[in-house]
């Protein structure tokens, strides 16, 4: 149940931002053409709505603040991983 409401919002997080043009680049949309399909789906896939299992309460809260740092939303707990997963 609670999986299921995170990833109904992530759908919309990686919408078009109602403006309606992006198809299906999403956040990725703000680079248009430039950059190359390999970055853009790099940003898409690693742009603030992926959320990664916390090892400390075991949900599915963890979300990269900055690169190398992630926080729980859940418990708050913040850690060091890699830049683009925890791990
Ligand atoms: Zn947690």
């Amino acid at each position: 149940m609670a999986d299921r409401l995170i990833s109904g919002r992530e759908r919309h997080a990686s919408g078009s931002f109602d403006m309606g043009r992006t198809k299906k680049v999403g956040i990725a949309g703000r680079f248009g053409s430039r950059y190359g399909r390999k970055i853009r789906k790099t940003v898409i896939k690693t742009g603030s709505q992926k959320r990664f299992r916390c090892p400390s309460c075991m949900k599915l809260t963890l979300r990269r603040e900055s690169a190398g740092i992630w926080t729980c939303s859940k418990c708050g707990t913040k850690l060091a991983g890699k830049a683009y997963k925890p791990e």
